[in-house]
């Protein structure tokens, strides 16, 4: 008799896993505006003059038996979420894929478009009142176009969905990130200081070298359909005056390269809150033209010599949960938010150093989480497992390095993958500690200190939750 039950369960446990397969798809398009449209990465106006790389959206489903989960990837700065919201409500209701199973993420290109925030706000409030209620920078409805092209987008990779086997490794990618964080002689942190500062103590920060690379390939077959890389580090490389992809272009120039043109590479920004290119120790100028395509191309080499390493992700487990963190807001004044308006007005004469017009930037985004969240933003954690093993966490906003090696540190899941600028804007989540120091980052956050710290208890959470 124990026996026969201990058959029927064996059997029932292999005729599961011989139901157990991952259907995967694919799909992506062009988000690129009209040039003449405004340039992101930058707190002054900057016009677009051409188009050196088209700005894409790219999808990835990944099904597992009842259970199927889209991220989305941009060639944008960053992603809003009142955008979002809608884009995943109207791809949930054709796909049938469950709101929170689906993320939208930007790459953060500083070559993509200025279409959100209290700077495009207030450049295209004032074009509108100089041109009898039209900015010629903003010739279409580009808003509602990213809406519909992110629904779209997620629509047709869950057609395309096939068998496909999915296998991940995490290389380390080497001296091309750097913490730009660093305590100076003079006791004070200083903030992407020059080249050859000699004022320069130590890094402020560490850095994250992980390069996790997940590959799907066609079931049976070593096709590549499509990759997910991440990793820790600005995609602020790119200067030109034209639209620009940065090093995520580069990486999928290279893996098409390799992999054949219908290749979809997907990258997403790992915690690069204060990590980027610049090395101050340096001499070498470090300029765009170079550095940018040569840190695509590393990414993609690193990732193909290291794929007969590579850890097969097994079928069965796959499963998404997610949680919301509710952030306090700084109180702000009126009194505040009226100086923050008149600094925004003065931004392209010279009239406020830098940090007074960050802090003029931030004012305006508090006023509008408290009018909006009455002070306490909502902030969504995602954590995807794929298996025993492999785990993908996603957070909203530009997250410090540190917070996420200590999601990695503490999750139970010996692969942990972190992306951050997940359906929501870029401003940055720093440390603590960070937050005592002060300079560029911490002045940015609309948020009470401790709230990366909350978000790291959050996804360790579900982390933990998610382990079997
Ligand atoms: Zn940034």
């Amino acid at each position: 008799m124990t026996l026969n039950v201990f058959t029927v369960v064996v059997l029932f446990a292999s005729a599961l896993s011989l139901a157990a397969e991952f259907r995967v798809g694919f799909a992506s398009a062009d988000i690129t505006p009209p040039v003449g449209w405004r340039r992101a990465g930058n707190y002054t106006e900057l016009i677009s003059t051409g188009v050196n790389d088209p700005l894409m959206t790219k999808a990835m489903v990944v099904q597992d038996g009842g259970t199927t989960f889209a991220f989305v990837g941009n060639d944008l700065c960053s992603v809003p979420r009142d955008l979002t919201d809608l884009a995943r409500l109207q791809a949930s209701k054709v796909t049938g894929i469950p709101v929170g199973n689906i993320v939208i993420t930007a790459t953060h290109t500083h070559g993509g478009p200025e279409y959100l925030g209290p700077l495009r706000q207030f450049l295209h409030q004032r074009a509108l009142k100089a041109n009898n209620g039209i900015d010629p920078h903003e010739p279409i409805d580009y808003r509602r176009q990213l809406i519909e092209r992110w629904a779209a987008v997620i629509a047709v990779a869950w057609s395309n969905r096939q068998p496909a086997s999915l296998e991940v490794v995490i290389p380390r990618l080497e001296g091309v990130a750097f913490n730009r964080r660093y305590w100076m002689k003079d006791g004070s942190v200083g903030w992407i200081p020059r080249k050859g500062d000699t004022n320069i103590f130590r890094s402020a920060g560490p850095v994250d070298t992980d390069f996790p690379f997940l590959l799907a390939r066609r079931a049976g077959s070593t096709e590549g359909l499509g990759s997910l890389a991440v990793f820790a580090m600005h995609t602020a490389v790119y200067g030109g005056p034209a639209f620009g992809a940065d090093f995520p272009g580069h990486l999928q120039t290279n893996l098409t390269a390799a992999f054949g043109p219908k290749f979809v590479s997907i990258f997403g920004e790992g915690c690069a809150g204060d990590v980027n290119h610049l090395n101050p120790f340096d001499p070498d100028p470090q300029h765009w033209t170079n550095v940018s395509p040569a840190i695509g191309r590393a990414m993609a080499q690193v990732a193909l010599t290291n794929l007969p390493y590579a850890s097969a992700v097994k079928p069965g487990l796959f499963a998404v949960r997610s949680a919301v963190v509710m952030a306090p807001v700084t109180p702000i004044s009126y009194k505040e938010i009226n100086a923050a308006k008149k600094v925004m007005e003065t931004l392209d004469q010279n009239g406020a150093a830098f940090l007074v017009v960050v802090d003029a930037w931030r004012k305006i985004f508090q006023k509008q989480f408290w009018e909006r969240h009455d002070g306490r933003l909502p902030q969504e954690v995602q954590v995807v497992r794929f298996d025993a093993d492999t785990a993908l966490v996603t957070l909203p906003h530009e997250i410090f390095t540190e917070l996420g090696i200590a999601i990695k540190a503490a999750s139970p899941f010996r692969r942990t993958m972190v992306v951050s600028l997940a359906n929501d804007l870029d401003f940055y989540i720093p440390t603590r500690r960070a937050f005592e120091e002060g300079n560029y980052e911490p002045t940015t956050c609309p948020l009470e200190p401790g709230c990366g710290e909350r978000l790291v208890a959050a996804a360790v959470k579900l982390l933990q939750e998610l382990k079997p």
